[in-house]
């Protein structure tokens, strides 16, 4: 074995063991992405490999070469199991297993049959249909992250480009039957592509999993955790202080004696009536609106292009809904009522602000008037 083909082969060993160490370490950290475990485990048996793959360049034992294939195989096939778990979320352990043994089926054999030649045919074939597949599922998944994504997606591709070429050189020689591990020019570039694909791909990896822990921050900071509607920041953060509408509308929801509530029957069962508002909310707006609960028992409804009477009849339709819904709490069956106000834009564009300020000012009214009711602001009435 050449000197500089050791030095490789130390390389891609090196790389790999430093990678998983880091991916495994970068799991640790956030233990969500389970993908980058797999991906690490994968990296793993690959490092494994390579160094069977040393001893079986000294010692071509078909035993040692069925070590070889079965340590890649299994490094390949978590590859494989990693980038499925990173589109679909589940771990595909039946995935690996299936594809590990469908690989060494047809390929092992022919080493201990003498025919190691055909065994590396046929091993850089399944090496190369894996790593498409792996490909492919980046692929499918690229619009969480198009720039990265793609970048893996090649990397990938030329990776398995060099297995195949590793195979085309085999048939092309004709070599049936090797002395020993194939040394052509393409078993060269395989490893160079080998500790790029390895680094490339990990470090790329590395930036999609602190993509995906900042958008999930970035979700939790813009949702309300007890009920899942938009918080308010998320509300102020999409309309600012920008003009919404024309023809927009705001409905300032708040619901009627809520003090009362959770002063009789507790704090829990306070919240639980918070989470069926939520949901009769959910349940009966119109399909386009934006649904937010602003802070305690106040939540807000934006409508984009509606027409006066149909914003007061969205909101008395929740308002109807949301009476007539029976609450359950711990046995005890409880009657809510809300109360809203609606403002609309009419034809000039007004800031999200000012919007929200009149939809108060109208539910103001509707609590002075006794509650359980919708009411338009009186600007709106002007123009409705
Ligand atoms: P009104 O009909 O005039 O709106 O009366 P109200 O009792 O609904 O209004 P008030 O502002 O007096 O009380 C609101 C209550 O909402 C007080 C507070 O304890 C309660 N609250 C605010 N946030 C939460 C929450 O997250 N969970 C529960 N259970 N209660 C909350
Ligand atoms: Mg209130
Ligand atoms: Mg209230």
């Amino acid at each position: 074995m050449a000197p500089d083909y050791k030095t490789l082969l130390l390389a891609i060993g090196l790389s790999g063991m430093c990678l998983a160490a880091t991916l495994f370490a970068s799991w640790l950290s956030a233990r969500v992405e389970r993908f980058l475990l797999s991906w690490a485990v994968g990296i793993g048996f690959i490092v494994l490999a390579v160094a069977a793959y040393g001893l079986y360049v000294e010692r071509p034992d078909p035993v040692l070469g069925c070590l070889y294939f079965a340590l890649q195989f299994a490094g390949f096939a978590f590859i494989y199991g990693a980038a499925y778990r990173f589109r679909t979320a589940s771990p595909g352990r039946h995935r690996i297993a299936f594809v590990f043994l469908l690989c060494m089926a047809p390929s092992a054999p022919f080493l201990l049959m003498g025919l190691s030649g055909i065994a590396f045919i046929v091993f850089n074939l399944l090496v190369a249909v894996l790593l498409a597949l792996t490909a492919c599922e980046y692929w499918k998944g690229r619009e969480e992250a198009p720039l990265p994504l793609t970048g893996i997606f090649l990397l990938y591709m030329l990776t398995a480009a060099s297995f195949l070429l590793c195979a085309g050189m085999l048939v092309k020689a004709r070599a049936w039957v090797l002395a020993g591990a194939p040394n052509n020019w393409a078993e060269d570039l395989n490893l160079v592509m080998a500790i790029i694909g390895i680094t490339g791909i990990g470090a790329m990896s590395l930036a999609l999993n602190q993509w995906r822990i900042a958008g999930s921050n970035r979700r939790a900071a813009m949702t309300d955790a007890l009920t899942g509607l938009l918080n308010r920041r998320a509300l102020f953060d999409r309309y600012g202080e920008d003009p919404v509408g024309p023809y927009a509308a705001v409905i300032a929801f708040d619901l009627d004696n809520f003090k009362a509530v959770n002063d009789r029957h507790g704090h829990a069962a306070g919240d639980a009536v918070l989470r069926v508002f939520a949901r009769v909310l959910m349940e009966n707006m119109p399909t386009a609106a934006i649904a937010a609960r602003l802070g305690g028992e106040e939540f807000a409804l934006v409508l984009d292009r509606t027409p006066p009477d149909r914003a007061a009849h969205a909101a008395e339709s929740i308002r109807i809904a949301f009476a007539a819904e029976p609450i359950v709490v711990s046995g005890i069956a409880l009657t809510c009522t809300v109360s809203a106000g609606v403002a609309h834009a009419g034809n000039e564009p007004l800031s999200f602000d000012a919007l929200l300020a009149v939809a108060d000012k109208a539910l103001y009214a509707s609590k002075q008037e006794g509650r359980n009711r919708v009411s338009a602001s009186r600007e709106m009435r002007r123009t409705a």
